[in-house]
């Protein structure tokens, strides 16, 4: 199904990039206003964020102010004239978002994972014309994060975008959330109009790594940032480390370098479309190797079914590995990716061997 999509920085008439802050957790009205008045001094945030209802991974934890927490928000709101945005999970919070005069909603990463619940949050929304960010689903499952934002859309949501927050990994790296940039890279290129957003502030999980991840996300041309913000960091209620004050916060964009996708510069599109060519035609070069080498793979499978030897033979294989490794390094190439590339190679080529061996003989 193709998305019919509208621009969210288009929608808030701001140029790229959208910078949207605020705490993790609304958690007073007096931290919710004082916060969002010290964000708002920097004018670098075009909206503000809070939870109000929070996901907790155990119960007992700051679970949100509930409704009570959305009359914060919008006194917020009234306070320094940005529009507002917070997580919705259940039709209820729709329904409550949207009487209180929230401007725009996110679907959260533990409810992108829910078929169900999104449904049931698109169902709340049909006939609504308001904003709506989806956030990757906390597993790497490209499809799940598409179809969230399929069934947003299919109930007349139109102005959306995605919220890049990393992925939960069973291995600790330093990162709270793996980032996987290639699932962001992947799902650009399924919807190219599809703005996306990143949070470096639950990727990172740690104050000291959101300006280099930020830095990150606008390299790869995304749309924005959400950053939690909190003036008083260490004592919030909810990822206390992951949060900077408004100073920082201000710190961290006036850092952020943001590079432009093309240039109108003569000198770098010439020398761009000399490089563009010089890969154009070595990507058709190695096509057409992979081609023959295919076309060499059939012929060993022919050979082996005459002879009666087994597709599979360990030995080769690792000795192709050894010997095709030690080659890549020596031409600069990284290993992990040397490796990666042969074990395609080597899975189709088996592919090929097992369609010759198991086409039937022509008897005559
Ligand atoms: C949040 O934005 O505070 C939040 C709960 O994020 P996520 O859904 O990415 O875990
Ligand atoms: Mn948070």
């Amino acid at each position: 199904m193709k998305l019919q999509l509208q621009s969210i920085t288009k929608w808030m008439g701001i140029e790229k990039p959208l910078i949207i802050s605020g705490p993790c957790s609304a958690e007073t009205e007096a931290q919710m206003v004082s916060t969002a008045k010290q964000i708002a001094a920097t004018g670098k945030v075009h909206a503000l964020r809070a939870g109000i209802w929070k996901p907790r991974t155990r119960p007992g934890q700051y679970e949100g102010a509930g409704e009570e927490g959305l009359k914060w928000l919008i006194a917020a709101k009234k306070e320094t004239g940005l529009p507002v945005t917070t997580e919705v999970a259940t039709a209820a919070h729709v329904e409550a978002c949207l009487k209180a005069g929230v401007d725009i909603l996110w679907v959260g990463a533990r409810t992108t994972v829910n078929p169900f619940s999104v449904q049931e949050v698109a169902d709340a929304l049909k006939g609504v014309d308001i904003p709506v960010m989806v956030k990757n689903p906390v597993n790497p499952d490209l499809e799940l994060w598409i179809g969230a934002l399929e069934r947003l859309n299919r109930a007349g949501i139109t102005t959306m975008a995605a919220i890049h927050r990393g992925f939960s990994s069973f291995e600790k790296g330093p990162f709270r959330n793996a980032p996987m940039w290639d699932m962001s890279i992947e799902l650009k290129t399924r919807i190219p109009d599809l703005e996306i957003i990143c949070d470096p502030s639950h990727i990172s999980g740690d104050r000291n790594l959101i300006a280099m991840v930020s830095q990150k996300a606008l390299d790869l041309d995304m749309s924005g940032l959400m950053i939690e913000s909190h003036i008083n960091p260490d004592a919030a209620w909810s990822d206390a480390k992951q949060q900077v004050t408004p100073t920082a916060l201000s710190k961290i964009i006036d850092g952020l370098v943001v590079r432009q996708v093309s240039s109108e510069n003569k000198s770098f599109k010439d020398t761009l479309s000399v490089l563009r060519d010089q890969i154009d035609s070595l990507d058709d070069e190695i096509f057409q190797k992979l081609a023959s080498r295919m076309k060499i793979s059939e012929k060993i499978g022919q050979y082996k079914k005459e002879n009666n030897v087994t597709i599979l033979q360990v030995n080769r294989w690792e000795e192709i590995i050894k010997s095709r490794v030690i080659m890549g390094i020596a031409m600069g190439l990284d290993e992990g990716f040397t490796r990666d590339v042969l074990r395609l190679i080597h899975h189709e080529s088996i592919q090929v061997q097992t369609k010759v061996m198991n086409k039937d003989e022509v008897k005559v």
